[in-house]
């Protein structure tokens, strides 16, 4: 993508930066100002390389497969929660579209260096790392990384670079061995989800290192500013003033017990009863203080935790988030937070998503307890519910893909497949993505979401539906046409599809302007977003027209997943996350059923003005939003 450009861009560097790394070689390229127009970054410039530059079909784990890492315009700058970076690939979990996004001062820093973008194809013959250092970049020996863990490669690298300044994003043992799950690592968090790990790891990529020190050019600098204020205000107002540094994400455990939002023993129930005592325990013997994952944010949600001493003993480190101790302590029944903190601390140290471990491990024991699998397939070992020194060692497996590790590193969906014997039933993931620590039968927006999110079974991209129907975040939607969600059910259906589709169209925005999902749950709404971005790039973006580049990104990315195959079929939710809880204080509650799925998914389909048969865009919408060239697939 190359084009003369004939005025001076503001809110970029203007450049993508190439690496092919079967040729060793780099090329940088000017940024097409006509795209960055249409789809302004983050996922929306991802897509719209991913869909131009992979053909359909490709083995995610192939030299094919490309890793595009983006940015948003406002990645780096002081806009609020500005510290996100994306990568795009084709998945190798769940076979189509792949995004992930990281906070930190990675995506920033890559910026600073004078890139954009950062594309990254091929495949080395032999371990590499790259280190882009401002103009200068390098593609150097990784051998001697190769099997270290996370923190090992960081401190190699330092040492080797000589450098304290650089910024890693590097891959554990679990994206060397090609775990479908493995994450990219930015210090304590994550690329997570999708497998982005095990595209890198494919193309024999250990990690990436960038040192930077340009600016990003403002338009309007003094009402930039004025706008970053009003912003940052607006979100601590929002907030008490306190941001999220008392609870952090993991703060809601409790809270979200009592309101049947946790999927407990593999989806068999949405709350347990636990959550205050397992939360008590964690802020009296884990958290140390709160953390931001760069420098600028004002809410801080990040977690620094460790287990002082025991049997889990557990360094200081950032994690512990909400959906990671709930991975391991309400998937499994396990009520032994610090074996749930060391659990959540391997996975950083191994490169594993950990929804998809804590995930599968529940997916495990479920068909252990079922006698679909026995002790002579597990190694001897008894995958009995809530056994944290079980837990804890499948973890290990899955990381070195040892023994059932190895059927378990293909994820959920492939390991069922293998399994058989009915197991299909207890695998709870959509488009082979698990399902997180959020509970649609709580909240059926949330349901709805599932179904037809881009990148499968999840509840932040684009956006947490329960937080609009249980928690009555508005997000600002009202005056463009969301109803105001006081005045709605949260067990009701209907209504449910077209309410989704505004969401995503919004929810899309952060991973396109390259900030964090938080702040527009917390006051960061259209219109401080039109402004920010209108005064940051001299382009003059309203409310509607952002709405109308979310739901172009949203409509392209389905698109590439409509050419790799995904129809309507595709667009549901596993049998046991509709059916009324077996226990737990909400089994009583009939309205926890989703009963008319199918309903909420026509629904969803007409708002989008896609074929309620295939589920495929139409012609028309595609050409209303200047993707008309798709239409033949
Ligand atoms: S709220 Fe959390 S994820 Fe968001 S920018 Fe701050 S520390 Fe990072």
């Amino acid at each position: 993508m190359c084009s003369a450009r004939s005025e001076k861009l503001f809110g970029y560097t203007g450049k993508l930066l190439r690496v092919n790394l079967s040729e060793e070689k780099v090329l940088v390229e000017e940024t097409d100002t006509k795209v960055l127009r249409q789809y302004l970054g983050g996922v929306g410039y991802g897509a719209k390389l991913l869909y131009a530059e992979i053909p359909r079909g490709i083995d995610p784990l192939g030299s094919e497969n490309k890793l595009i890492f983006t940015t948003g315009p406002m990645t780096g700058t002081m806009a609020p929660g500005a510290g996100f970076a994306e990568v795009c690939c084709k998945s190798p979990l769940t076979d189509v579209w792949c995004e992930a996004k990281c906070g930190g001062e990675w995506g920033g820093t890559l910026r600073k260096a004078g890139y954009d973008f950062l594309v990254i194809e091929g495949k080395a013959k032999r371990p590499k790392y790259i280190v882009i250092n401002n103009g200068k970049v390098e593609i150097k020996s990784a051998t001697r990384l190769k099997s270290k863990t996370v923190s090992q490669k960081n401190e190699l690298i330092k040492k080797e670079i000589k450098d304290e300044k650089f910024e890693t994003a590097v891959i554990g043992p679990a994206g060397e061995s090609l775990v479908r799950f493995a994450n990219i690592m930015v210090g304590g968090r994550a690329f997570g989800r999708c497998g982005a790990g095990a595209v890198m790891g494919s193309k024999n990529l250990l990690a990436i290192a960038v040192k930077g020190n340009g600016n990003i050019p403002v338009a309007e600098p003094e009402r930039f500013r004025k706008a970053v204020r009003a912003g940052n205000k607006k979100v601590l107002d929002a907030t008490n003033g306190e941001g999220m540094a008392p609870g952090g994400t993991t703060g809601d455990i409790p809270s979200c017990d009592g309101l049947g939002d946790i999927p407990t023993k593999n989806w068999r129930s949405n709350s347990w009863g636990k959550g205050e005592e397992l939360y008590a325990h964690f802020e009296n013997a884990n958290l140390l203080r709160a953390n931001s994952c760069y420098k600028g944010c004002v809410l801080r949600c990040g977690r620094i935790a460790r287990v002082e001493s025991g049997k889990w003993k557990t360094p200081v480190h950032e994690g512990s988030e909400y959906e990671s101790i709930c991975a391991f302590t309400f998937f499994v029944l396990n009520d032994d937070m610090d074996a749930a903190v060391h659990a959540t601390y391997l996975c950083n140290e191994y490169g594993l998503d950990t929804i998809s471990t804590g995930g599968v491990i529940a997916f495990a024991m479920d068909c252990y307890e079922q006698g679909i699998i026995y002790r002579e397939e597990t190694d001897g070992l008894a995958l009995s519910w809530g056994d944290a020194e079980t837990i804890v060692e499948l973890v290990r497996r899955i990381a070195n893909r040892q023994g059932i590790g190895g059927i378990l590193g293909e994820g959920t969906r492939r390991a069922s497949q293998q399994i058989g014997k009915g197991s299909e039933m207890l695998a709870m993931e959509v488009k082979g993505l698990e399902g997180p620590a959020h509970d649609g039968r709580s909240g059926k927006a949330l349901a709805i979401m599932y179904g037809t999110a881009n990148r499968g079974m999840c509840h932040i991209h684009p956006l947490e539906g329960m937080a609009y129907d249980s928690l009555k975040n508005d997000f600002g939607l009202v005056p463009f046409g969301a109803p105001d969600p006081e005045t709605i059910g949260n067990h009701s259906e209907e209504g449910k599809g077209k309410i989704t589709k505004l969401l995503q169209d919004f929810g899309i925005l952060p991973d396109i302007l390259g900030i964090c999902k938080f702040y527009v749950y917390n006051g960061l709404h259209l219109p401080e977003l039109a402004e920010l971005i209108s005064s940051l790039t001299g382009w003059d973006i309203d409310e509607a027209e952002l709405l109308n580049i979310g739901e172009r990104v949203y409509n392209l990315q389905r698109m590439f997943n409509a050419r790799e195959g995904v129809r309507r079929k595709d667009d549901y939710i596993p049998e046991r996350a509709r059916q009324i809880p077996e226990f737990g204080e909400h089994s009583s509650v009939e309205e926890c059923e989703i009963k008319e799925y199918d309903q909420m998914l026509d629904e969803y389909y007409e708002a989008r003005s896609w074929n309620k048969e295939t589920g495929v865009p139409t012609k028309e919408k595609l050409q209303q939003l200047g993707l008309g060239a798709l239409a033949k697939l």
